[in-house]
C-alpha cells in the first residue's frame, strides 16, 4: 500500500511516498521556491542518486504536478502509474477545536478548515491549497488531513484558557491549541516502546527543538499541556520568534516605536527569538554555539535564555503531571545538540533526573542519555512527523 505524504506550505511542497507493507520510504523530496525565480524540485528516490531540477513554478498546482512527474519519471520516478497511490495525507497546521484525530478530507471538513484561516493565516492557505490540488489530480483518492492542533486538544479548559475576559473565547475562540502535535505524539509513543511500558502509565515531557520549538506535557498518552498557544509565538524562545514576553512589553514597543500590528508582528515572529537576542547573529543554533565558543557574550547570554525556558518548563509540566518518568529531546536542536540537552538537564538532579555525559554525545539517532540509576529516563528520538502522517492516512483510508 503506497501512501503519499505532502506538506504544502507557501513557497515550497515536502513530500515523502512510502510502502506502507514495510513503512519504508520510496521516495522524498522538496518543491522549493513557488511563485519565485528558479524554483527548484528536489528529488530523492531511496534507490538512485538525489535528482535536482531547475523549471519554472508559478503556483501550487504547478509544484503538485512536478512532484507527481518526478515520482513517476521513467528513469528517476519510483512508481509507474498513479493509480498506484491508494490514498494521499496531508499536514495541516490548524484545525481549530474541531478535530481531535486525523479525518477524511470531506468537503465539509474543508469548509471547517477553511474557518480556522484566520486562526492561522499564514500556514492553513498554502495547506488547503495543496489538498485542493491533489484532490483534483488524483480524482477518487482519498486524501486524509493530519493537524497540528489535534493532540493537543485534550488539553484541559484550565490549562487552555487564558486570564483575559471570556467573552474572547466564546466569540473569537482565544484560547491555548498548541502546534507540533505530530511529533509529540509519535516522540511520546516511541518513548513508550524504548521504555517497554505502555503509554497510558505514563508521564512524559516532550521536547520538540527546532527553528520552531515548543515542549509538551504528556500524560497516560494524551497532551495536557503545551508551551505554544493561540498562534505560533509563545513558550520558549526560538529561532526568530519571541517566546512568552509579559503582554504589557507589546502595547508599550507599539507607542514606543510607533508600530502596526504588522510591524510589532514582524517583531516577534521573525526579529526575536535567537536571532533577536544575539544581536542578528543568527537564528540558527549552531552558529550561536560557534560563536559561544569563541568567547562571544552575545551568543553566550542567549543560549542561556533559551536552555533557561526549556529547563523551567519542565519543571512546570513536572508539576502539572505530578511527576514525570521520561524526558524527551527532539527535532533539529533536542536530536544533535548535546550542549543544549546538558544545559536543560543540569540542576535538575531533584527531579531524579541524571545524565551519563558519555552518552549524551550520541548525535541523530534513538538513545537513552540518561545514567542507568536516573528515576527520570532522558531519551533522545529522532522525530518522524512524515510517518506518523503515512500511518493515520493508511489506517483512515483502509477502514473507509
Ligand atoms: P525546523 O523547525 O525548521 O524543522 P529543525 O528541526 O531542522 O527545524 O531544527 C533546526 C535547528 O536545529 C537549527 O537551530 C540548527 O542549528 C539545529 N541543528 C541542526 N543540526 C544540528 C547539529 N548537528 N548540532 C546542533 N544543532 C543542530
Amino acid at each position: 500500500m503506497k501512501v503519499l505524504v505532502v506538506n504544502s506550505g507557501s513557497s515550497s511542497i515536502k513530500y515523502q511516498l512510502f510502502d506502507m507493507t514495510d513503512e519504508s520510504v520510496l521516495a522524498k523530496g522538496l518543491v522549493e521556491r513557488i511563485g519565485i525565480p528558479d524554483s527548484i524540485i528536489n528529488h530523492y528516490p531511496s534507490n538512485g542518486e538525489p535528482v535536482i531540477t531547475h523549471q519554472d513554478i508559478p503556483d501550487h498546482k504547478v509544484g503538485i504536478k512536478s512532484m507527481m512527474d518526478a515520482i513517476l519519471h521513467p528513469d528517476y520516478g519510483v512508481i509507474k502509474d498513479i493509480s498506484e497511490i491508494v490514498a494521499a495525507g496531508h499536514r495541516v497546521v490548524h484545525a481549530g477545536e474541531k478535530f481531535s484525530g486525523s479525518v477524511l478530507l470531506t468537503d465539509e471538513v474543508m469548509d471547517a478548515l477553511k474557518e480556522c484561516i484566520e486562526l492561522a493565516p499564514l500556514h492553513n492557505p498554502p495547506n488547503i491549497l495543496g489538498i485542493e490540488v491533489c484532490k483534483e489530480l488524483m480524482p477518487g483518492v482519498p486524501q486524509v488531513g493530519v493537524f497540528d492542533t489535534a493532540f493537543h486538544q485534550t488539553i484541559p479548559e484550565c490549562a487552555y484558557l487564558y486570564g483575559i475576559p471570556y467573552k474572547f473565547y466564546k466569540k473569537y475562540k482565544v484560547r491555548r491549541y498548541g502546534f507540533h502535535g505530530t511529533s509529540h505524539k509519535f516522540v511520546a509513543q516511541k518513548a513508550a516502546k524504548i521504555l517497554r511500558k505502555s503509554l497510558e502509565e505514563l508521564k512524559i515531557i516532550t521536547c520538540h527543538l527546532g527553528n520552531g520549538s515548543s515542549i509538551t506535557a504528556v500524560k497516560n498518552g494524551m497532551s495536557i499541556d503545551t508551551s505554544l498557544g493561540f498562534g505560533t509565538v509563545a513558550g520558549i524562545v526560538m529561532g526568530t520568534r519571541c517566546g512568552d514576553v509579559d503582554p504589557a512589553v507589546i502595547p508599550f514597543l507599539m507607542d514606543k516605536e510607533e508600530l502596526t500590528v504588522d510591524g510589532i508582528n514582524k517583531i516577534i515572529y521573525k526579529e526575536s527569538g535567537l536571532l533577536g537576542l544575539s544581536e542578528g547573529i543568527s537564528s540558527d543554533n549552531r552558529d550561536l554555539r560557534e560563536k559561544a565558543d569563541q568567547g562571544d557574550e552575545r551568543a553566550i547570554r542567549t543560549i542561556s535564555v533559551f536552555a533557561y525556558g526549556i529547563k523551567k518548563y519542565i519543571g512546570a509540566y513536572a508539576a502539572a503531571m505530578g511527576g514525570v518518568d521520561a524526558i524527551v529531546f527532539t527535532a533539529g536542536i533536542g536530536e544533535n545538540s548535546k550542549e543544549t540537552r546538558g544545559e536543560v538537564c543540569e540542576g535538575l538532579e531533584f527531579l531524579g533526573v541524571k545524565i551519563d555525559s558519555e552518552k549524551n554525545k550520541t548525535r541523530g539517532k534513538e538513545a537513552i542519555i540518561s545514567t542507568d540509576n536516573s528515576k527520570v529516563k532522558v531519551i533522545v528520538i529522532p522525530t518522524n512527523e512524515e510517518l506518523m502522517i503515512a500511518r493515520d492516512t493508511a489506517e483512515i483510508s483502509v477502514n473507509l
